[in-house]
């Protein structure tokens, strides 16, 4: 049997080891971490129950062709339930859209603050469309592993039908002129951790995907999907080993040879970095043995943006508040000036809450208690941070900002706080740089060439995640895990 080792369980680690152990491979998946799932995790204090990391689900299809791939139905494993309102979008001058599928509503909604926006809003739908299929048919189902593959023809024509050298927001003014509608459409840049004003206009695309496909809650909470790939793999008889992290990758003649941890050394046809790709790159192969990213290439990636997040358990509830809600600042822009080129935490910073309790009483412990994941997009880490001293001051700024967005008493009440900064998650889950996702899509190369996910320089080693095509976001690494397992299966038939 041929043996695979994959370095990481978070959800693009487990996809590709279901799909490889239910076609005959051996596969051991090494996390340094005692729980798999990675960004994605569960945190619990004081009866409330939080999902840490990714709670706004999309593309239900990509989760489900883990099961069916190797003929298990996702129902029987983890249920997803359709969240409505999608998003409750809420302006500093109180305006609020509440995100939905239904073109009318949608219109009368951004007619209350600008008449000229919701007459282009089906026009800019149908844009979106035209890009998330373009999307689908062109770069989402495949790899591109090869110059072949990056220069196929068909792909060269859906690249120059997405506008690949207009900005998220560039496109968004040839629609909308109203900095509400750029906010909330704009907002979607961040999705993919990168800025409405560099990154490609094919990120347009979510606005079509959220609303067609839908926004999904996981019962339960998030984190279940991550249980429900943890049931499937050993079901079929991955061996899973936490808390090993594995410390070197070894090398030779070109070729791999298996992986060292901190316990021992393993051997393997195959290694599977599901693991940041440039964290793997700078800490765990030798320069010499990477030759296309040198440490040099590798210095001028911009990673993507990270996070500070507050969890917030409060016995009360917020009647303003949905499942998905997002407060804008009054001056959007701002924020990206502060996160891509201050490098410092925004001032006055977009506030993404989830309150999943809205949706399951259960995970808030009740009907009249909140269990609030509060997030503000944060800079990557770098050395002119002090995080000791931020996380403190941030903390506060962003209680003060949810009281003036009218979530009051939160200081008198709250019964349970955490916070998670940018340089928790670089710790805990190896991002590099406490990115989110992976490198950014500011420019061009990096939003449609990513880290290839087979490496040109080893043979036998591959990556799957946010740093790799297609991207960041739990189903593009899902996707990525699908993708990357089968092309090592075609290579072995
Ligand atoms: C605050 C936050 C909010 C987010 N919101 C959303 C959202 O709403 N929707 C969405 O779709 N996505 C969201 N995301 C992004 C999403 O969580 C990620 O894209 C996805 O979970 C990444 O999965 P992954 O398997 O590629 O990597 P990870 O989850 O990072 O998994 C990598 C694993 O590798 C392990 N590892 C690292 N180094 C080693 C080593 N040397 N040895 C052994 N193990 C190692 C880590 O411990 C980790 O478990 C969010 C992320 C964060 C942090």
């Amino acid at each position: 049997m041929k043996k695979v080792i994959i370095i990481g369980g978070g959800l693009g680690g487990l996809s590709a080891a279901i799909r490889l152990q239910s076609r005959g491979f051996q596969v051991t998946i090494l996390e340094k971490e005692a729980t798999l799932g990675g960004k994605l995790q569960r945190h619990q204090g004081a009866g409330y129950s939080f999902d840490l990391g990714p709670s706004t689900i999309t593309m239900k299809s990509y989760f489900e062709e883990v099961f069916t791939s190797c003929n298990r139905r996702m129902e029987d494993y983890v249920t997803f339930y359709p969240v409505s309102p999608l998003t409750k979008n809420v302006f500093s001058d109180g305006h609020t859209v509440e995100f939905t599928p239904h073109i009318e509503q949608m219109e009368t909604q951004i007619a209350a603050y600008s008449p000229e926006d919701a007459k282009q809003y089906h026009a800019f739908l149908q844009e979106s469309k035209r890009f998330f299929e373009k999307a689908e048919e062109q770069f989402l189902n495949r790899l591109l592993l090869t110059w072949k593959d990056k220069a196929d023809m068909k792909l060269m024509k859906a690249l120059l039908a997405v506008k690949p050298f207009t900005s998220v927001h560039r496109l968004l003014r040839q629609y909308f002129r109203h900095p509400h509608t750029l906010a909330m459409f704009g907002r979607y840049a961040t999705y993919i951790g990168s800025s409405p004003y560099e990154a490609p206009a094919i990120f347009n695309m979510m606005a079509y995907l959220e609303g067609e496909k839908g926004i999904y809650g996981i019962k339960g909470g998030t984190y279940r999907l991550v249980e429900a790939f943890e049931t499937l793999a050993k079901e079929l008889g991955v061996e899973i080993r936490l808390l090993e992290q594995v410390k070197k990758i070894h090398v030779k003649d070109r070729r791999i040879e298996g992986v060292e941890t901190d316990q021992q050394m393993y051997e393997a046809d195959q290694v599977i970095s599901a693991a940041d790709a440039l964290t793997v790159y700078h800490q765990l192969i030798d320069e010499k043995d990477r030759r296309s990213y040198s440490n040099q290439k590798l210095s001028n990636i911009e990673p993507s943006l990270s996070g500070f997040v507050l969890l917030l358990g409060i016995p009360k509830v917020y009647e303003q508040l949905s499942h998905h809600n997002v407060f804008f600042p009054e001056n959007y822009g701002q924020e990206f000036k502060d996160i891509f080129q201050k490098k410092q935490l925004p001032q006055d910073p977009t506030l993404y809450i989830c309150y999943s309790g809205h949706s399951e009483p259960e995970l808030s412990g009740g009907t009249e208690r909140s269990n609030l994941f509060v997030l503000a997009n944060a800079p990557y880490v770098t050395k002119a941070q002090n995080w000791d001293m931020l996380k403190e001051t941030y903390r506060q700024h962003m209680k003060t900002k949810l009281k003036e967005k009218g979530l009051f008493d939160i200081d008198q009440l709250v019964e349970y706080e955490t916070i998670q900064t940018p340089l928790d998650l670089q710790e805990k889950t190896g991002a590099h740089h406490g990115a989110i996702y992976g490198m950014s899509s500011n420019s061009f190369n990096q939003a449609f060439f990513r880290i290839n996910n087979q490496s040109k320089d080893i043979e036998g080693l591959w990556f799957v995640g946010g740093t790799s095509h297609p991207g960041g976001g739990t189903p593009m690494v899902t996707k990525s895990g699908q993708l990357v397992a089968e092309a090592i299966i075609k290579q072995h038939e």
